[in-house]
């Protein structure tokens, strides 16, 4: 039986409404949730990236507040920058866009960013703390990837969880997440050996690698939940994931599509850690 595609736009828009309507009763307290959004330089895709979010935020009842700086801005007006929205009580959020131009170092600002208002989950103290599994704000995508999981009445304890690409922002945080719901995880790279068949043992296969179709169909475990977080654009412009989908979907139970998975839920999940930080700020 070919695979139920999992809907993460359906999903995020659910996210959502939970979000607008938790905004909505901060508001009622007199704490309107705040989101600054860091842009530096003109890089296209994050102008589109950027686009969406301050989009979301409107509908969701959190205000943006746009910092579009140009390409030649300094790491230290950038860093001064950082510590005014720090500072600013209306500010729960702060996102930066990456990647920075070259001559900024992207590191030396993420840890700028006090942890409470590290809404990427990227402050190697929220790192910290998501390895530790402690509360935290965790990193965006690889929550969106654990809800998809999740979403399908999966167990993930005791499964076995292959996870493909080991980057900061995705794959470390992802088998971090899925270790802590007791999977056994494998996480495998650029040098991994014999990746079919580790991918072939996998009951839950992660793929966030970024090379279109890549993992193919026919490594797939029979089964297996598929979650596909690459984006890549073909040369017509269209956009394709990590795995081969179809090939895929024919043994796969569940999948994700690209575009429509992964996607919408890393949007959906930024919406959620800014209304929690703000939450925080209350009690703080
Ligand atoms: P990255 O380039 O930082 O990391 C890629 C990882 O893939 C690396 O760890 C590398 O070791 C691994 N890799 C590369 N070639 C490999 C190979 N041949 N075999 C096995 N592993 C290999 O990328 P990233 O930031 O983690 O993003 C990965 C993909 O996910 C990209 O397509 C990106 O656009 C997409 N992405 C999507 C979202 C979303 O919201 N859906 C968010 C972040 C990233």
């Amino acid at each position: 039986m070919p695979a139920s595609i999992i809907d993460g736009k359906k999903k995020a828009m659910a996210i959502r409404e939970v979000v607008a309507r938790d905004a909505a009763a901060l508001a009622a307290e007199g704490v309107v949730p705040g989101l600054a959004v860091v842009v530096v330089g003109q890089h296209p895709a994050s102008q589109v990236y950027v686009r969406n979010k301050r989009t979301a935020c409107r509908k969701a009842g959190i205000e943006s507040f746009s910092h579009d700086l140009p390409e030649e801005t300094s790491e230290e007006e950038l860093l001064s920058l950082i510590e005014k929205l720090n500072r600013d009580d209306g500010v729960h959020g702060i996102l930066v866009q990456l990647p920075l131009p070259a001559h900024i170092d992207s590191a030396r600002v993420i840890d700028a960013i006090l942890p409470h208002k590290d809404v990427d989950g990227f402050h190697p103290e929220n790192v910290g703390l998501l390895n530790l599994g402690r509360p935290c704000l965790a990193p965006c995508t690889p929550q969106g990837v654990v809800d998809l999981i999740e979403s399908t009445g999966t167990e993930i304890s005791g499964k076995r969880a292959c996870v493909i690409g080991r980057s900061n922002i995705v794959g470390k945080p992802v088998a971090a997440m899925l270790m802590a719901r007791n999977a056994t995880v494998t996480v495998c790279h650029s040098r991994t050996q014999e990746l079919d068949g580790e991918v072939g043992r996998a009951d839950i296969a992660v793929a966030a690698i970024g090379r279109p179709e890549f993992v193919k169909g026919s490594w797939i475990k029979p089964g297996a939940v598929v979650i596909d977080v690459g984006i890549n654009r073909r040369e017509d412009g269209t956009l394709v994931g990590d795995v081969e989908f179809k090939a895929a979907c024919e043994r796969a139970s569940f999948i994700t599509p690209v575009p429509g998975g992964v996607g919408p839920m890393t949007i959906a999940m930024l919406l959620k850690n800014t209304v929690e930080a703000a939450s925080r700020a209350i009690v703080r």
